[in-house]
């Protein structure tokens, strides 16, 4: 079985995670930007941490075969401290590079006016890239902060089926799938969406253009979800071939929509800058 994660926040998790996620069946990710929990007080602290995802993080995916790429943006709760927002006069410098597949996660945290200026501008940014948009949907309000993440879409110069929208579930996939968007659920240990609800949502929906990802971070969260749904999907009845769909060919064709995915993980050997994940060098 071949595994894509097409969300997941590796920078908050250990190399065993690595590890395991390789001996699950993980071959490649996407890590997008994200809140660190600790608020960013600079741009510069943008700058730093995307550089990680663009080296160090690479790399170190790479010691555990697997392929890393990044999405980056200012995301959507930053979007609101005035000291973060000049991160977006630099961001487009950081789009052109070569392993950043996607503008992510933009999108909604609290529907604000500032959170609404800042997803128009990172969409804008990604149509002129040409690359796809990894669009976070609001945790409370669902099906409103759904509705409102579609308007901006359509108004964007961003093609639908460039977009995939996170953080579905039940009450928010219907619309989302008649919108023409790809459709992203995270799966979490203990809320929102679990392995059994979203072999439920496959089965009333189909696993067209349907993505799943752990998007894993420093809460609590499980870095092998993805594939406990590709088993869960198996025991219900799902065949080998859906499986591979929704769990590789779609973030592929997904994240391949700009053309940088490159699923081979580079060699593991050497340093990143004079640093291995060895302490005391090998
Ligand atoms: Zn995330």
């Amino acid at each position: 079985m071949r595994i894509f994660d097409p969300h997941v926040h590796m920078s908050s998790r250990t190399t065993d995670d690595y590890e395991a996620m390789y001996a699950a069946g993980v071959r490649a990710l996407v890590e997008p930007a994200f809140w660190l929990g600790q608020p960013r007080t600079s741009p510069a602290s943008f700058l730093d941490y995307f550089d990680a995802l663009l080296g160090w993080e690479p790399y170190r995916a790479a010691q555990y075969g697997i392929a890393h790429h990044c999405a980056l943006a200012l995301n959507p709760k930053e979007a609101n401290d005035p000291r973060c927002l000049p991160v977006l006069d630099v961001l487009p410098r950081y789009l052109a590079k070569d392993s950043v597949v996607a503008v992510g996660e933009i999108g909604y945290d609290s529907m604000t006016p500032a959170e609404d200026t800042a997803f128009a501008a990172q969409l804008q940014m990604a149509a002129d890239h040409g690359l796809p948009a990894l669009v976070h949907t609001p945790h409370r309000d669902k099906l409103a902060g759904l509705r409102r993440t579609i308007d901006v879409v359509r108004e964007s110069a961003l093609a639908p089926d460039r977009v995939l929208l996170d953080h579905l579930n039940e009450t928010t996939v219907g619309e989302a799938k008649e919108s023409g968007c790809w459709l992203g659920f995270s799966v979490y240990p203990d809320t929102k969406m679990d392995e059994d609800r979203m072999v439920a949502v496959l089965r009333a929906h189909g696993p067209e253009k349907v993505l799943v990802n752990s998007a894993a971070d420093w809460g609590r969260s499980d870095p092998l979800k993805t594939r406990r749904v590709a088993d869960a999907m198996l025991a219900s009845g799902f065949g080998e071939d859906d499986v591979d769909l929704v769990l590789w060919r779609n973030p592929v064709a997904f994240y391949g929509a700009g053309g940088r995915l490159a699923l081979d993980a580079p060699p593991a050997h050497g340093t990143h800058e004079g640093n291995s994940v060895l302490r005391g060098g090998e």
